[in-house]
């Protein structure tokens, strides 16, 4: 394993840095960056665990079921139902540190927060989410505060998405957008559509209107066997997909998507003229991972917290581990995948504690829920060798199922709130 220097040692009583003073925040065992669903998942095992001494730095006083906002865009539940107090999911006896955490010195072992202090660490957990950059699509911005685009990517904005829907008569062009690279949830672009589409079927609107997929993906869905199930869903509903198409600009006065065409000549673009429109806006690490020494510097993984896709240790400091959104692990951003990286990097981590090689494994499982209609779901689960792995016993999972719509509009946030939350699944 490298390591940088001063080498920092998975020994139960790490030495100090010479180089630190006593933080003004203190110390703490085990600080977690991020209480969403990673941070709060692996917290709670931890404490369950009976580590001591763990902080968590979170900002935000809500927590948010992100999943359902999906449900939310397409008139099916509340948006309040999705946001639940952080406080009531910060695990008994851990410290919550209300700050953004700005600058990680894996030398020193310490986190800076932006209200100032530093927090020191014998052991780091890396879980900020992932960064939503709005601004990095000119005119995107404005074009929210229209009535004719909403995004279901933030909490305020999807209620808006079903009003679009509602008040969409047709007879012209509902435009759905997902752009290049990765973002968390990549079946939420499609899904919505499907919803709206299966709306707009009911009301006679779907007859009488144009439904555009404009994505910088390749194709519908990466995994064969799923990919031909969506194919059909989407002729179902005459949806016309046009792939490699990344949006880059948004002309809200005159309601034109401007997209790139991904592989044709630097320039190309195709402009899409839309009466409503759900964009998603392109992702990457938050920007304080970016400049950390802990993310990648360069190369296809560039921003990203740097993991190990198997032990989720650092590479080069094996006191820190990352997972979630911002990590680099090659597997579908979603709660999902979460469920199954958090109780492997718990292991690993209480390995290197107590001073032992971390090898339990995470095998790249994710799942996605692709709701297709109002009663129908398709259970798309896989890992990382892009096979589909079906994990639920006797149903035929690979195909859209109404018992499966269930479990996502009941099962599965109830598995979040009272059990994956709770280091308990
Ligand atoms: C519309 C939509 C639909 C989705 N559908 C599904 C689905 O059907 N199934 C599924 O499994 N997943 C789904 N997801 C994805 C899922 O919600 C995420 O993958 C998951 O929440 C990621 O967990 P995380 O802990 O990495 O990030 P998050 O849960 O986003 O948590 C990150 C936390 O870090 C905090 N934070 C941010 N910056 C800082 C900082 N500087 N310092 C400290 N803390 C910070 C944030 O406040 C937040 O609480 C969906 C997401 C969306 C938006």
């Amino acid at each position: 394993m490298a390591t940088t220097t001063p080498a920092p040692s998975t020994k139960t009583s790490l030495p100090r840095s010479e180089a630190a003073a006593t933080p003004e925040l203190g110390r703490a065992r085990v600080v977690v960056i991020g209480g969403g669903t990673a941070g709060i998942s692996v917290a709670a095992r931890l404490a369950r665990a009976g580590v001591e001494n763990i902080a968590i730095i979170e900002p935000s006083e809500k927590h948010y079921y992100q999943p359902l906002w999906t449900l939310v865009g397409a008139g099916i539940v509340s948006a309040d139902v999705s946001e639940r107090d952080e406080a009531a999911y910060i695990p008994e006896g851990v410290r919550w540190i209300k700050d953004f955490a700005e600058e990680i010195d894996p030398v020193a072992q310490t986190v800076h927060v932006r209200g100032g202090g530093r927090i020191g660490y014998d052991f780091l957990v890396v879980a900020p989410g992932i960064q939503l950059d709005w601004d990095a699509v000119p005119g995107l911005r404005e074009a929210l505060k229209t009535e004719s685009v909403s995004s279901n990517y933030d909490f305020r904005l999807a209620p808006k998405t079903w009003r679009l829907i509602e008040s969409f008569r047709g007879g012209g062009t509902a435009l759905f957008t997902h752009p290049t690279g990765p973002i968390k949830c990549a079946g939420a672009p499609q899904k919505i559509a499907y919803l709206a589409c299966d709306h707009w079927r009911k009301t006679g609107v779907l007859e009488r209107s144009s439904v555009i997929l404009g994505s910088g993906q390749k194709a519908i869905f990466g995994v064969a066997e799923y990919r031909a199930v969506l194919e059909q869903v989407v002729a179902r509903y005459g949806i016309q997909t046009k792939f490699d198409r990344n949006l880059v600009e948004v002309h809200p006065d005159r309601k034109e998507a401007v997209f790139a065409v991904v592989g044709a000549p630097a320039g190309t673009r195709e402009t899409i003229r839309y009466d409503m429109m759900h964009a998603v806006p392109p992702q990457s690490a938050p920007d304080f991972i970016k400049r950390s020494p802990i993310a990648h510097k360069d190369g296809p993984n560039k921003g990203w917290a740097k993991a190990d896709k198997h032990t989720m240790q650092n590479p080069e400091y094996p006191n820190i581990f990352a997972l979630g959104d911002a990590s680099e692990l090659p597997t579908s951003r979603t709660g999902a995948a979460i469920r199954k990286e958090a109780p492997v990097l718990v292991e690993n981590l209480l390995a290197v504690m107590n001073d032992k090689e971390p090898t339990a494994k995470y095998d790249g499982y994710a799942s996605c829920p692709l709701v297709t209609s109002y009663d129908s779901m398709l259970l798309a689960e896989f890992d990382y060798t892009g096979k589909p792995t079906p994990s639920i016993p006797v149903i035929d999972t690979m195909k859209e199922r109404y018992d499966m719509y269930l479990l996502k509009r009941y099962g599965l946030p109830w598995m979040y709130w009272n059990l994956m939350l709770r280091g308990l699944s």
